[in-house]
């Protein structure tokens, strides 16, 4: 060991790069980082920060409009200011990277700013100087990727969106997954006219069919302008805009396309090809239990693997990785099953374990609960916002095989449900606990009938 300069070099000091880094070093292992970016990866500094602050700012938009219903009015009707959100975000970011490089430094890492190049299976390069470690942690996670088509020079990507000089008053966003529709929502939200183009028949694929259609449903009272089955041809930059043609025959002026298509793995110039090292069928590092790839010093986690691309995944990788590798334990495998997700699109979405559909394949037999009402908040509010509440039993073992929500503050309260759901925990637990009055969560515990088999 004491022949390398480091035991561990992490590539990335993204969620996962940075949490392997730091708990490694708490075990005594001498760890250095690099990074040619930003501290804190895809999450702090273009995705689920900033995204969850644009949309709380979109949540205002009702809320000014809500509290009429409670007496509340307002000197004059409000107005909103791009710049000022922009640049509140850019400031907030900022601190958390500082608070990202303390903690790399408090805890003995060594940071380089630059990007590494692998050189062998213990060697790197990084600004013109070679290191040698005993593993090497390839935590580079992943990058936007747009599809082909004329005119695609004129999309902005999920890392660009964030940034935008002027705001966008009629904005377009392509795709169908996470960021699509959390997208939508926050422009729509802020104001601006949004059309979301999806190409299959119904976004969210793989989600829960019934919380898909609530989805749209809901998306669409807001007024948010949804077309499926549809893709784009061109675009156009026209006087005041850009014209963007759709397969469906459809043209739609805006001033903003954001392509919301995906993300592959950000492994260009990595050097990794040189070690010919095995890739997944979707080209993402083939990676062991142990987090190891089919040259074992080399070590990947998060995105580059292929696995669900979700911060707290990664961070739950990284400490895994380092039980095996630093601390020298045999953990239990991750348990990947029970991952819980929220979508931040308006309302809310959040989901634990089996959809019906895959509960209707893996169990059989199965009870569902469903449940679709108006929020006490929207009597006085005069909101037409409904919530989709949503439990799937195994209907032999009576263990609650799936959670679904679709309302305010989805992942917050789904968040819980997913203790019980990893548990194990019967319908009839859920059933002998006592709710908390009055909330909309009550309706987990108090689902008696099922709505259907
Ligand atoms: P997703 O993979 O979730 O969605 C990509 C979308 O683009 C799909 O709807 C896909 O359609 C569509 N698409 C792919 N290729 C084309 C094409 N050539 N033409 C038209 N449409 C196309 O990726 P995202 O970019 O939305 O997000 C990346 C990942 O980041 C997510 O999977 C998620 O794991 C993570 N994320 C998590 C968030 C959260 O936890 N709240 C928020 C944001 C991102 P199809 O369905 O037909 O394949």
């Amino acid at each position: 060991m004491a022949d390398f300069d480091f035991d561990l070099f992490v590539i990335g000091a993204g969620s996962g790069g940075v949490r392997a880094a730091r708990t490694a070093a708490v075990t005594g292992a001498r760890v250095a980082v690099a990074e040619d970016r930003y501290l804190g990866g895809t999450c702090v500094n273009v995705g689920c920060v900033p995204k969850k602050l644009y949309s709380y700012a979109a949540h205002f938009h009702e809320a000014f409009e809500d509290a009429g219903g409670f007496g509340w009015h307002l000197p004059e009707a409000p107005h909103f200011e791009w710049a000022t959100l922009r640049d509140n975000k850019i400031g907030e970011i900022k601190r958390l990277n500082e608070i990202y490089a303390g903690l790399l430094d408090s805890a003995g890492v060594r940071l380089i700013n630059g990007r590494a190049h692998v050189l062998d299976a213990h060697h790197v390069s990084v600004n013109d100087e070679t290191l040698s470690a005993e593993k090497i942690l390839v935590a580079v996670g992943g990058w936007p990727w747009v599809p082909d088509f004329p005119g695609n020079e004129h999309v902005v990507d999920s890392n660009r969106i964030f940034d935008l000089e002027r705001f966008p008053e009629r904005f377009l966003v392509l795709g169908g997954g996470y960021i699509a529709v959390e997208f939508a929502s926050i422009f729509n939200g802020l104001g601006s006219e949004t059309h979301l183009v999806y190409r299959r028949e119904l976004f969210l694929r793989g989600f829960d069919q019934q919380v898909r259609e609530f989805a749209r449903d809901e998306m669409a009272k807001k007024g948010l302008q949804l077309h499926f089955e549809a893709n784009i041809v061109s675009i156009e930059k026209v006087e005041g805009g850009l014209r963007v043609s759709l397969t469906n025959g459809e043209q739609l002026e805006v001033d903003t396309v954001l392509a919301a298509t995906g993300r592959r793995p950000n492994l260009a110039g990595l050097g990794l090809d040189r070690l010919d090292i095995a890739l997944t069928d979707t080209g993402h590092l083939r990676v062991n239990e142990r987090f190891e790839t089919s040259v074992p010093s080399i070590l990947a986690l998060g995105d580059v693997t292929g696995g669900p691309e979700l911060t707290p995944v990664a961070l739950a990788e990284a400490m895994q990785l380092v039980k095996h590798h630093f601390e020298k334990t045999q953990p239990a495998p991750l348990d990947y099953r029970h991952i819980p997700t929220a979508v931040f699109c308006h309302p809310n979405i959040a989901s634990v374990g089996l959809s019906e559909e895959q509960a209707r394949v893996a169990c059989g037999e199965i009870r569902v609960y469903a449940t679709d009402f108006r929020p006490m908040k929207h009597t006085l509010s005069g909101s037409r916002e409904r919530c989709l509440m949503k439990l799937v039993v195994d209907d032999a073992s009576d263990v609650v095989v799936g959670a679904h929500m679709v309302g305010e503050e989805a992942g917050e309260l789904i968040q819980g449900i997913a203790v019980a759901v990893r548990a194990g925990l019967t319908k009839a637990d859920f059933d002998a606990t006592v709710g908390i009055h009055p909330t909309s969560a009550e309706e987990f515990v108090t689902l008696r009938t099922p709505t259907r088999r």
